[in-house]
């Protein structure tokens, strides 16, 4: 992919690159004790909910350069994260206006690297690149692109923006309802249903993924180029929780898939590709998928 127009805005950014928030800076004495005796009680890790803690707590969320020569780490990577984000979030915009005659909302990127916090729990480059529904942000360490190339071989362009207009799909669906409705069942089905569930919604984020690149193409502001279905695909390949769980245990556990098989996560992702239709997205009443 080419871009056409670019924008870099950082208007839905926050750069957390070599920052954040000094441990003890926000909350000392007793009130850490507390708060590390109360994490030890529940079985977390004092030091990440102290940290989860400041992040809450207003007026002490300031992030502060921990790590000056980290600061423009990946920049390339960063410009071309945002640009993505920023062109998702035009497309969104207009399907919202003309496909559905609803609202859409911006989300945050965060770009952090090594570790961060978030409401949705403490994020490294192990845990990839996730959106929180409780603050409405796409927490990315821009390392993780490295390893998708070099650990997945999923290269180019397009497989790294696959992976950030499926964390914006994420979103799309937090604006629709779509999260919160999938959350109503969670503990009251079966766990087996559950995940079944959860696989649906992921391969709706799969085609909200292809549907971006379409969209984005046709409002001129990127140009596909050949190659670049295969690129998306590589890199959905390479996500799909099949690789990822042969990869880490040898073997694969069909039960436990939430993220799809990765042909299901290429075909869903090809179908919004091609179609571009947000109408066909209805991964949930997929007769394929029950
Ligand atoms: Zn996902």
């Amino acid at each position: 992919m080419k871009w056409i127009k670019r924008n870099d805005s950082e208007a839905n950014y926050e750069d957390r690159r070599g920052r954040g928030v000094k441990r003890g800076a926000t909350i000392g004495g007793l009130g850490a004790i507390i708060i590390a005796v109360i994490a030890l009680l529940l079985g977390q890790d004092p030091g990440q909910m102290l940290n989860l803690v400041g992040e809450i707590i207003p007026n002490q969320t300031a992030q502060e350069v921990i790590d000056p020569s980290r600061v423009n780490e990946n920049e390339d990577l960063k410009v071309f994260t945002l640009g993505v984000f920023n062109s998702a979030n035009e497309v969104w915009t207009e399907v919202f206006r003309k496909q559905l005659n609803e609202t859409y909302r911006n989300p945050v990127l965060v770009n952090f690297t090594e570790q961060t916090t978030s409401p949705c729990g403490g994020a490294s480059a192990q845990t990839g690149p996730f959106y929180c529904p409780a603050d409405e942000k796409i927490y990315i360490d821009l390392d993780f692109f490295h390893q998708l190339a070099s650990k997945y071989g999923a290269q180019g362009q397009m497989a790294m923006a696959y992976v950030t207009a499926h964390e914006v799909g994420h979103h799309v669906q937090k604006v629709l309802g779509i999260l919160d409705q999938f959350n109503q069942y969670r503990g009251k089905i079966s766990e087996k249903e559950f995940n079944k569930l959860n696989v649906k919604l992921e391969l709706q984020a799969d085609f909200f993924a292809g549907l971006w690149a379409y969209q984005a193409s046709r409002a001129g502001i990127i140009l596909l180029e050949p190659g670049d279905l295969e690129s998306a695909i590589s890199a959905a390949n390479a996500v799909g929780d099949d690789t990822l769980q042969k990869a880490s245990m040898g073997y694969t556990v069909p039960d436990s898939f939430t993220h799809g098989t990765s042909a299901q996560r290429v075909y869903w992702f090809r179908k919004g590709y091609e179609t571009g239709d947000i109408n066909l997205g209805d991964t949930f009443s997929d007769p394929s998928l029950r």
